[in-house]
């Protein structure tokens, strides 16, 4: 089953994955300046270079988290359907590499 969306169906120059350290989703661009280069696979993914999500408190440091906020700092690699947290994310699953989840199949 698939574990990347592509194309989005609001957005068909991006990818989607489930993130399982920040449990939401992360997108990249696939065509255009500065985009990921995709290996064309929805079940076994690779996405280069590394994607870096930053928010809240790596933006701005007087951000005051609250109940429900993402974590501040996400950098992984995807590989081959795997994702590799680096050191430097600020949730539970840095350091670690996990499979990506399977997405539920779309309908309409
Ligand atoms: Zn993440």
């Amino acid at each position: 089953m698939a574990r990347l969306e592509h194309p989005s169906p609001t957005a068909p120059h991006y990818a989607w994955f489930h993130c399982p350290g920040c449990d939401t989703k992360h997108a990249v661009s696939t065509s255009g300046p500065g985009c990921w280069t995709w290996n064309g696979s929805l079940d076994r993914p690779t996405l280069t270079p590394s994607v870096l999500v930053r928010t809240g408190r790596a933006v701005d440091s007087a951000w005051v988290r609250e109940e429900g906020d993402p974590p501040d700092v996400c950098h992984s690699f995807v590989t081959d359907g795997r994702i590799q947290f680096l050191s430097d994310c600020t949730h539970a699953l840095a350091g670690q590499t996990v499979d990506l989840p399977e997405l539920e199949p779309h309908h309409g």
